[in-house]
């Protein structure tokens, strides 16, 4: 059976690829300190055959005995008032954990797969963004912490690819949403949607003409699980060129939830992205891959989700 560390196990997306690797036959080590994770989301995981749970922090040593097949380094704050609450543990977690990770690459001859983000590209001049385009980032500014610790984790791994020969691959991940995004984690979505079932309104940032493309979370796993197989080693857009501006988007939500709340303005926090959109030809290119999951019907299968949460975490809110 092969084996897979997943860090970031605990998290939305690392959860969701536990359930795909288990599906696959394979041995799971889920590795979480749980700062922003959750127990909840893989709680229907702990007992099982394939799967074991290590509450752990990346950033620090890290060992797994035997042999080791894969690993996906999927451990890091991903919504902006995550990282910057917690601005070194995201400086930490994309460079001092992607090093112990890639020396355990090296040394279990595992392939090593790293969640870089379309954050790389920053506040993008060229739209839609391709792979070849190298970027837009405020070094200095709030989000520099989160942009600059993928930048340097792409280039810690090729390093490590071109050095010492470490099989490797980087996924530029869109945004992404789906059922077990963290409620109250500041991330689009979840606060429309948190706003609309506590009756609140919804808060637009900015006038709402700034752009994004959403991709529902299967898509974005099978895309994954492609790259993670495929013999490609350059970075790869995996995400939904289905472009919308927030304003648009919390319509959607609206008619969605039925809220009659009303839509307020806030300030457009700092350095965010004017647009974003990937250019998705080179995955379908190498991957044959492409989304098949309309906005539509991820944008319904997610408030389910949502509608189900109980009251303490619906209404765990920070701000
Ligand atoms: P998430 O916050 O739900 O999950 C991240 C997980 O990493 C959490 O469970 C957290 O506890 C864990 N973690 C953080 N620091 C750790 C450490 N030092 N040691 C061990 N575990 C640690 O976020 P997510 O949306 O699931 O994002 C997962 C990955 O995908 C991140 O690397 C993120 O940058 C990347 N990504 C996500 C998106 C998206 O739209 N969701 C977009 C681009 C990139
Ligand atoms: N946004 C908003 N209202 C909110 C939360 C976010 O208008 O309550 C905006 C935010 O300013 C950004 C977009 O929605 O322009 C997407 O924000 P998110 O934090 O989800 O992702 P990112 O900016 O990292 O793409």
């Amino acid at each position: 059976m092969k084996k897979v560390l997943i860090t970031g196990a605990a998290g939305f997306l690392g959860s969701h690829l536990c359930d795909r690797f288990i599906k696959e036959g394979m041995f799971v080590i889920g590795m979480d300190n749980l700062i922003t994770g959750d127990m909840d989301n893989i709680a229907h995981l702990m007992g099982h055959e394939q799967f074991e749970f290590v509450q752990y922090d990346v950033t620090k040593f890290v060992h797994v005995s035997g042999d080791l097949d894969y690993i996906l380094h999927f451990a890091s704050p991903a919504s902006p008032i995550d990282y910057l609450k917690i601005p070194i543990q995201t400086l930490k977690v994309g460079s001092l954990a992607i090093h112990h990770l890639l020396g355990l690459a090296k040394e279990k001859n595992a392939r090593l797969l790293i969640a870089s983000t379309s954050e790389v590209y920053g506040d993008p001049t060229v739209h839609p963004q391709t792979e070849d385009y190298w970027g837009n980032v405020n070094p200095v500014g709030p989000r520099g912490v989160y942009d600059e610790a993928k930048r340097f984790q792409e280039a810690m791994t090729m390093a490590y690819h071109r050095y010492h020969g470490v099989e490797t691959r980087i996924v530029r991940i869109f945004n992404t949403y789906g059922p077990r995004m963290r409620m109250n984690d500041g991330r689009v979505l979840p606060a429309f949607i948190g706003q609309a079932l506590r009756g609140e309104d919804i808060t637009i940032f900015g006038d709402g003409s700034q752009t994004r493309s959403f991709c529902y979370v299967d898509d974005l796993v099978e895309g994954i699980y492609r790259l993670l197989m495929s013999d490609y080693v350059e970075p790869v857009n995996i995400g939904n060129p289905d472009e919308i501006t927030i304003a648009e988007f919390a319509e959607e939500i609206i008619k969605l939830t039925g809220t009659n709340q009303k839509v307020v303005y806030k300030d457009l926090p700092v350095d965010d992205p004017k647009q974003r959109r990937p250019d998705i030809s080179l995955a379908q290119k190498v991957l044959g891959w492409e989304p098949k999951v309309s906005r539509a019907d991820g944008l319904r299968i997610t408030y389910e989700s949502f509608k189900k949460l109980p009251k303490e975490k619906l209404f765990r809110v920070e701000h």
